[in-house]
């Protein structure tokens, strides 16, 4: 496994690999990687002749007052993991690269990605859509992973390879959970206990709309919302930052729930730390 944290090695290197009809495949993280992230490594690999991931953690994509000072890193153990499970190439760029100092080129989605988490982090699917972009070109991929647990990404990601015909297949991983339900994220790593037995209240919910959903035959997206904030309101640590349910191409509120075409979202804060989970009718 070969680790690269320069641009300009990552770009003679991506060009190489295509030069010689390489296939790349590509995973995009932050690191801190889980089984989540390793799940997407998996589901390209044959796919492609060279397993790529990178680890960034990129600060236009967060806030002010967001986690980006303490998100949590650790190279060495993703290394070790990336090593465990056949990445090719490890790509750890410095932020001086990425962005110059007078960097001011950004890459704007403006359908997709404005409700729910767009509207909640201003500017959080900029930030995604500019640093992917940057790191397409970089890393020349014919296949990109990305995973259902981001679901507004994706649609976000998906739209702008579509219109900057980046020549690109996008390939999405459903959503990885620890043995109780809870959606793997980095960030479960800020949860203390207490925090953690809550945060299992966002599966619950999910599983009570869908139970409503599918076994009392509700398409009424009022009542399952309802259900919804029903469980989560049990928290005492827990603030609902929004329930959704919208179409999962468009992102548009639904008016009704629909099998195979209604995505249900959920935002909430549990103390400091901000967890998102999903559901596709
Ligand atoms: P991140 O490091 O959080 O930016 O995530 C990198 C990629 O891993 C994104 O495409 C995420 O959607 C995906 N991912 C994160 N958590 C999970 C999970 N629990 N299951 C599947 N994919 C995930």
């Amino acid at each position: 496994m070969q680790v690269i944290r320069s641009v300009k090695e990552m770009k003679t290197r991506s060009m190489d690999l295509r030069r010689h009809g390489k296939t790349i495949g590509f995973v995009p993280t932050m690191g801190f990687l889980h089984e989540g992230h390793l799940s997407l490594v998996d589901l390209i690999r044959k796919d492609c002749d060279i397993l790529l991931l990178s680890i960034y953690v990129n600060p236009t994509q967060f806030g002010v007052g967001e986690d980006f000072d303490k998100y949590p890193r650790d190279t060495e153990r993703d290394l070790e993991l990336c090593r465990s499970r056949g990445v090719d190439l490890v790509f750890i760029p410095e932020s001086s690269e990425i962005y110059a100092e007078n960097a001011s080129t950004y890459v704007v989605e403006e359908e997709v990605g404005m409700g729910m988490c767009g509207n909640a982090r201003p500017n959080h699917f900029r930030g995604v859509a500019t640093v992917c972009a940057k790191l397409f070109n970089l890393c020349l991929p014919n296949y990109v992973a990305l995973g259902q647990k981001d679901a507004q990404q994706v649609v976000v990601l998906k739209r702008m390879i579509r219109d900057l015909h980046f020549p690109i297949e996008v390939v999405v991983g459903p959503i990885l959970r620890e043995p109780d339900g809870l959606a793997m994220s980095s960030r479960n790593k800020y949860l203390q206990p207490k925090q953690r037995e809550e945060a299992l209240l966002v599966y619950q919910s999910i599983q009570a709309a869908q139970k409503v959903v599918e076994e009392k035959g509700s398409s009424n997206v009022d009542r399952v919302k309802a259900e919804v904030l029903n469980v989560l309101k049990q928290g005492r640590l827990l603030r609902v930052n929004y329930v959704d349910i919208v179409d999962r191409g468009t992102m548009r509120p639904e008016k009704e729930i629909a099998a195979g075409r209604s995505l249900l979202a959920v935002a909430v804060w549990v103390d400091q730390v901000r967890l998102i989970d999903n559901f596709c009718f």
